[in-house]
């Protein structure tokens, strides 16, 4: 780790003082307006406990959803309070703003040992294009300023990234070293073999997590949409797969230089369409019909991947392996995290980043199973393409 933690702080840093923590609180509500998946709050709460247990008042920012620059009531953080002040076992206070007089006023008021949460930094103009005003009034907020938020590390926003400018020391919380241990050491040591599974929607967006992956694992297994693409590379017919034409050079290119650490599915899982499950069956990957459309790999494929997956000491999996959210095509991705939990077991170390994946994990009842699942999908695909998260680099280095 090269950059500070909260582990560095001495009790000077933190007793009596506001400690300015940047979270990932960006949690899905459900039609009542109440939380309904507190993983990302549960996951800050080690970082808020270890502060106030040093004695210091904990002031908290993050964002929640899209708004523009500008307050909407659909938008505010006031569920999360309520939901954090369930989760924890100390008086959990939530002001309708984020900046200002007032803002500061309640931070100095803050008792030791209680937290404050402010309003979502995204109804702030500024914030997104991490605007240096915005940064310096974001600073009036802590004596020292931690960020937490892996899910949100990699933009450069006031709060994530500028406000670290001007609040000093600025380090990184347990979630954020946690995330930052699992996915880096995956990449920089990885105890081998080291296996890697990339599934998901286009080849587009994950094409630089292969170009990263490809020279450090010993096997990448290929899946979900992504496999159309190289099948069609490989000039097999692909029926209305999901399938990107300007990718296919890239694709070929690919293909030739990663030679046999890249492995394609053998065969498929074709449907007319997600609604026709009962209509599904089994084809080898070079007897794809035309009409037809590949929504998961298969049980040949399923077999091989199960038993490079658990013969593995490192596995790192990102993106589903067919259309998970509809049975029968979660059969490849189920297949898969079952696999990774023996892996698990067997003493391997199973990394889930991907916020698709991570909720196949959940779904199939295996998180308790995975070594590290991240609670940042974009952040930990930037991350594997080597990318620098401009809210890590913000942060003091050791
Ligand atoms: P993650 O969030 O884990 O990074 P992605 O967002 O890249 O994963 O991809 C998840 C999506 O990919 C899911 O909605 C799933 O339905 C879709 N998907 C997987 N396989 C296919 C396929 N064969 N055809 C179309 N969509 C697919
Ligand atoms: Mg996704």
């Amino acid at each position: 780790m090269t950059t500070r933690t909260i582990r560095d702080l001495s009790a000077a840093d933190l007793a009596g003082k506001r400690a300015l923590v940047r979270v990932d609180f960006n949690v899905p509500l459900d039609e009542a307006g109440a939380v309904s998946d507190d993983t990302r709050i549960t996951a800050a709460l080690p970082t808020i406990t270890s502060l106030l247990d040093r004695g210091a008042k904990v002031v908290l920012l993050a964002h929640f959803g899209r708004p523009k620059g500008a307050p909407e009531a659909k938008y505010s953080l006031a569920p999360v309070a309520a939901r954090l002040q369930q989760l924890l076992p100390r008086p959990v206070h939530f002001l309708g703003e984020t900046i200002g007089a007032a803002a500061v006023a309640a931070t100095r008021a803050l008792p030791n040992g209680e937290v404050l949460l402010l309003e979502n930094t995204r109804f702030l103009p500024g914030e997104e294009q991490n605007d240096d005003a915005l940064s310096r009034q974001l600073a009036e907020l802590g004596d020292v300023y931690v960020n937490d938020a892996f899910g949100a590390a990699h933009r450069a926003h006031a709060s994530t990234s500028g406000v670290a400018k001007y609040c000093r020391p600025a380090v990184a919380g347990l979630l954020m070293e946690k995330e930052l241990a699992y996915l880096g050491g995956a990449l920089a040591a990885p105890e081998r073999p080291f296996v890697a599974i990339l599934g998901g929607s286009k080849i587009s967006g994950k094409i630089d997590v292969v170009e990263a992956l490809v020279p450090k694992v010993d096997h990448l297994l290929i899946g979900g949409a992504m496999a159309c693409t190289f099948f069609r590379a490989k000039g097999f017919e692909t029926g209305n797969s999901l399938v990107e034409p300007d990718r296919l050079d890239m694709a070929k290119d690919l293909l030739a230089r990663a030679g046999d650490k890249l492995v394609l599915p053998v065969d498929a899982m074709i449907a007319p369409s997600t609604d026709a499950g009962g209509a599904a069956r089994v084809v080898g990957r070079d007897s794809i019909p035309a009409g037809e459309t590949i929504f998961d790999i298969a049980p040949a494929s399923v077999e091989h991947y199960r038993t490079l997956i658990e013969s593995s000491r490192t596995v790192l999996w990102n993106g589903p392996m067919g259309v998970f959210e509809k049975a029968p095509f979660d059969v490849g991705t189920r297949a898969v995290a079952q696999a990774m939990a023996v892996a698990t077991d067997r003493g391997a170390t199973t990394i889930i980043g991907g916020g698709d994946s991570a909720a196949a994990v959940a779904d199939a009842g295996l998180e308790s199973k995975m070594s590290h699942v991240s609670t940042g999908g974009g952040a930990s695909l930037e991350f594997l393409e080597g990318k620098d998260l401009p809210g890590v680099s913000a942060l003091d280095a050791r």
